[in-house]
């Protein structure tokens, strides 16, 4: 596998982390590898028609799989950049796991198949996949009163009162607010 040193960061704890388009040609040689490795249960899976995106922006879930019935199905899966900054990238490759496997529960059983129904479980336990797979990221920036400390929101993305927390006021103890920004998300600025 060649690396371009340009591409990629020094995350702070010294690992190494892919730019959104390198995240997002890793998925896709991920995503032939899984096929064959779980050839009988994804090998009906036409690759072809999966359109694969990472997203900078997606924070309410680690990823999701949007399909339609076409001439055949055709399947777009998004995988959450700031999942991959947050969780890395072994829980993205279960993540990709997850969202083919909905994919193949689409083909086989239709639109009108529980997301996360007994098909889906069946099928997921055969590709090491986890059972939930889009679940919420923790919030990038919690805002809390500077006096007693309580939290009183979360923010995934950069806003008036998390860059000038200080002109805001706390309704318990009409204090400035302070944020705290999540450690993990500080990679991101990068991008
Ligand atoms: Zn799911
Ligand atoms: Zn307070």
């Amino acid at each position: 596998m060649s690396r371009t040193s340009s591409a990629e960061v020094e995350a702070p704890d010294g690992a190494e982390r892919w730019t959104p388009p390198r995240l997002e040609s890793e998925i896709v040689s991920y995503a032939s590898e899984t096929r064959e490795e779980y050839e009988s249960t994804l090998g009906q899976l036409d690759l072809d028609r999966i359109h694969w995106d990472v997203s900078r922006r997606l924070f309410r879930a680690g990823g999701y799989c949007r399909s339609r019935i076409e001439e055949g199905p055709t399947h777009e899966i998004v995988v959450s950049y700031p999942a991959y900054i947050y969780w890395g990238w072994d829980r993205v490759k279960e993540i990709v796991r997850h969202e083919m496997v909905h994919a193949v529960v689409f083909e086989e059983y239709g639109p009108d198949a529980a997301p996360h129904g007994d098909e889906f479980r069946a099928l997921a336990r055969r590709v090491n996949a986890p059972l939930r797979g889009e679940e919420a990221l923790p919030y990038r920036f919690e805002l809390l009163c500077s006096v007693c400390g309580r939290f009183l929101d979360g923010l995934y993305e950069p806003s008036v009162r998390t860059k000038s927390p200080r002109e805001y006021r706390s309704n318990c103890c009409m204090a400035p607010l302070e944020v705290d920004e999540k450690r993990s998300y500080h990679e991101l600025r990068e991008f």
